[in-house]
C-alpha cells in the first residue's frame, strides 16, 4: 500500500482508542471539562450503564458561539497556549482531544451559552461530521449529551461489559470526582433512577458526610483527619486506623492539586507510614489530598492523566511518609490526633524514658509475688483517689480478666485491655526510642560478604555510601560490578545480610532512598518486644495494671499492636445501659 495521509475522522477514532475506553471515561471527560468551566452544579444522567446515553449538564463559563466548532475539533483547547503553560498547568484537562475523540465513536451533540450570549447554541456530531450551528434555548453553561457510545466502531463496542458494570465504573469515577470537589455540588441519575445527589460541603463535618456517603460510613468513623503543610507542600484528609484495615488496596483515593491519580510512589509513601502499625498482608484506606505547586508536577505523563510524575519524586514521597506516620503515632487514646496532658501518675514507672519499671523488659516485679497472693481474682479493688474529672482516659484498673484482659473503670465507661498486645506496643516503642537514641549501633562483619551486582546498583549505592552507613550499613565498590558490605547493624547481625543489601537496593532503585533499612531494624525490635513482654496468663498486680494504664497513654500508636491490632476497646455506660435496656 502506498503511504497516505489518514482521514481525519479515523485519526480521531485512534485517538478515541487512547482516551475512550468505555463510557465511564467518557464520563471523566467530560465532568474534568464542566470542573474546568468552573461549575458549582453538575448533572450527570446516564442510561444503559452510559452505552446508551451520557449527559453532562453544568452551570459553568460556557463556550463562546463562535469556538464550539473548534472545541469539537482535534489538538484545540482554551486551556494552555505555550510550552511553558503546559508545565505548569492547573486545569484538568489540556490536550484538546476528548471532545473530537468522542464525537467521532458516538452521537454526540453540544449546547452552550455564556453569560453574555443573548442565547445558547447547539451543535451536532455524527460519525464525525458536524451539524451547522443552530441557536437552542439553555441557561448559562453547557449540556453535553453523548449517545449510542461505539456505534460505528463495532470491534471497540465488543470490548463493553455487561450494563451493570459499565454502571459500576461509572459510579467509581463520579464518585472520585466527587471526593476531588467538596465545593461542587453533584447529580447523578441512572436509567432515571437518582443515584446520589450531593450538596457542596464545605465545612469537615459536611466534607465527611460526603466522604461517608461515596466510601462508607465505617471509613469515616474509624479514620483520622490530618492536615500538614512543609516545604510548599500540602497534605490534608482522612486516614484510616490501622485497625479498620482491609485486605484489598481498594478504599485508597489520593489526588493531586484536584486530580484524582494513581501514582505507586505516593501509595508507597502512605504504606510506608503505616509500617509499624499494619499486620502484613492488610491494606491501609485513606482520601487524601496533596497540593503543590503545578510547575513540580508532571500532568502530561498518560493519554487519560491518570498517572502523575514528580519533578522531585523523592522529596514528595518522603512528606507523604512522614505526615502519615506521624498522625498515626499521635494516634493515642481517644484518637485525639493531639499530645496527651499531663496527667496524675499512679502506680506508675515514671513514664517512658523514665528508670525502668516494673514493666519493663523480661523483668520480674519484686512486689509482683506479694501482691499477686493478694490479688488472685477477679475482685474489684479501691479506686485511686481522684476526683472524678480527673481520672485519665484509660481510668483506673479494677480487674484482671482470665490472665488475659486488664479492665479498668474510666470516667465514662468501662475500658477492656489487651494486657500482651497493650505491653507489646510499648516494649517496642521503647526499644525504638533505645534504638533511636543511641544511633545505630554498627557490628563489623567478621567476614566481609561480597556481592555481584549491576552497575547501575553499584552506582546508586555508592552515591548513598554516607545515608546508609547512618543507617549501620557499610559498604563499598569493589569492582565495577561488585559491592563488599563490612558492617551491618547490630541487631540485624544475625540476618542474612545479603538478601538485606538486595533488599535495600531495591528500595534505592524505586524510592531513591531507603527505608528498607529502618524497617528491617523495627522488624527485629518488634520481634524482641514480642518475647520481652507479658504474657498472658500471668497475674498483674493492681500497681502493674495502672502502671500498663499510664504507659499506654504516653505511649505514641498504643491503640494498636505491632500487628496492627486494637490493644484496647471501651464501653461507655450508654453502650453498657444499652446492653441492659436501662434508659438514662
Ligand atoms: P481539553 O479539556 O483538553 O481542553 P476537550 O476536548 O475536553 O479538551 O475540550 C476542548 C475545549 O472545549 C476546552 O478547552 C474548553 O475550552 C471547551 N469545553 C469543553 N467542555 C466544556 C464545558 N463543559 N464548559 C466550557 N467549555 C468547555
Ligand atoms: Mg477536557
Amino acid at each position: 500500500m502506498p503511504i497516505r495521509q489518514l482521514p481525519s475522522t479515523l485519526i480521531d477514532q485512534i485517538a478515541a482508542g487512547e482516551v475512550v475506553e468505555r463510557p465511564a471515561s467518557v464520563l471523566k471527560e467530560l465532568v474534568e471539562n464542566a470542573l474546568d468551566a468552573g461549575a458549582a452544579v453538575i448533572e450527570v444522567d446516564a442510561e444503559a450503564g452510559g452505552t446508551r446515553l451520557l449527559r453532562v449538564r453544568d452551570d459553568g463559563a460556557g463556550i463562546p458561539a463562535d469556538e464550539i466548532p473548534l472545541a469539537l475539533s482535534r489538538h484545540a483547547t482554551s486551556k494552555i497556549s505555550s510550552l511553558q503553560e503546559l508545565e505548569q498547568v492547573a486545569s484538568l484537562g489540556f490536550r484538546g482531544e476528548a471532545l473530537p475523540s468522542i464525537a467521532s465513536v458516538s452521537r454526540l451533540s453540544l449546547i452552550s451559552r455564556t453569560a453574555d450570549a443573548p442565547h445558547a447554541t447547539l451543535v451536532r456530531v455524527e460519525g464525525g461530521v458536524r451539524s451547522e450551528p443552530e441557536p437552542a434555548a439553555h441557561a448559562g453553561g453547557t449540556t453535553i449529551e453523548v449517545r449510542d457510545l461505539f456505534y460505528n466502531t463495532p470491534a471497540r463496542r465488543k470490548f463493553l461489559r455487561a450494563e451493570r458494570t459499565e454502571a459500576g465504573h461509572l459510579d467509581t469515577v463520579l464518585k472520585r470526582i466527587a471526593l476531588s470537589r467538596f465545593g461542587v455540588a453533584f447529580r447523578y441519575r441512572h436509567d432515571g433512577r437518582a443515584v446520589c445527589d450531593l450538596r457542596p460541603a464545605l465545612d469537615r463535618a459536611s466534607q465527611e458526610a460526603r466522604i461517608a456517603a461515596l466510601v462508607g460510613e465505617q471509613f469515616v468513623e474509624a479514620s483520622l483527619h490530618l492536615e500538614r503543610e512543609a516545604a510548599g507542600m500540602r497534605l490534608s484528609g482522612w486516614i484510616g486506623l490501622p485497625t479498620a484495615s482491609r485486605s484489598q488496596p481498594d478504599l485508597q483515593h489520593m489526588f493531586v492539586n484536584g486530580r484524582m491519580v494513581k501514582d505507586r510512589s505516593l501509595a508507597h509513601g502512605v504504606r510506608l507510614g503505616y509500617q509499624d502499625v499494619l499486620y502484613h498482608g492488610r491494606h491501609p484506606s485513606f482520601v487524601l489530598y496533596l497540593e503543590l505547586d503545578p510547575a513540580r508536577v508532571d500532568v502530561n505523563a498518560h493519554p487519560a492523566k491518570h498517572e502523575v510524575r514528580f519533578r522531585d519524586q523523592r522529596s514528595v514521597h518522603d512528606f507523604v511518609f512522614r505526615t502519615v506516620e506521624a498522625a498515626l503515632a499521635s494516634a493515642g487514646p481517644d484518637n485525639a490526633p493531639a499530645p496527651l496532658p499531663a496527667r496524675p501518675m499512679i502506680g506508675s514507672t515514671g513514664g517512658m524514658g523514665g528508670s525502668a519499671g516494673r514493666l519493663a523488659l523480661g523483668e520480674a516485679s519484686p512486689a509482683y509475688a506479694t501482691l499477686s497472693r493478694a490479688f488472685q481474682d477477679t475482685r474489684a479493688v479501691p479506686m485511686p483517689e481522684a476526683q472524678a474529672g480527673e481520672a485519665p482516659p484509660l481510668g483506673y484498673a479494677i480487674a484482671q480478666l482470665h490472665g488475659v484482659f486488664v479492665l479498668a473503670q474510666a470516667a465514662d465507661g468501662l475500658v477492656i485491655v489487651d494486657m500482651h498486645a497493650a505491653h507489646e506496643r510499648i516494649t517496642y516503642e521503647k526499644l525504638k526510642r533505645a534504638h533511636d537514641a543511641g544511633g545505630v549501633g554498627a557490628q563489623p562483619l567478621l567476614v566481609p560478604v561480597s556481592v555481584a551486582v549491576s552497575e547501575r546498583e553499584a552506582d546508586l549505592v555508592e552515591g548513598a555510601q554516607e545515608q546508609l552507613a547512618a543507617l549501620g550499613l557499610q559498604v563499598e565498590r569493589t569492582a565495577p560490578e561488585r559491592l563488599r558490605i563490612r558492617e551491618v547493624p547490630a541487631v540485624l547481625r544475625d540476618a542474612d545480610v545479603e538478601a538485606l543489601l538486595r533488599d535495600v537496593l531495591s528500595d534505592l532503585m524505586e524510592h531513591g532512598v531507603s527505608q528498607r533499612l529502618e524497617a528491617e531494624v523495627n522488624e527485629v525490635l518488634s520481634t524482641m518486644a514480642c518475647h520481652g513482654s507479658v504474657r498472658a496468663n500471668r497475674k498483674l498486680t493492681p500497681p502493674e495494671m495502672d502502671a500498663l494504664l499510664r504507659e499506654m497513654e504516653a505511649t505514641e500508636r498504643s491503640g494498636q499492636c505491632n500487628h496492627g491490632r486494637p490493644t484496647w476497646v471501651k464501653l461507655s455506660l450508654a453502650e453498657l445501659d444499652g446492653l441492659f435496656l436501662r434508659g438514662r
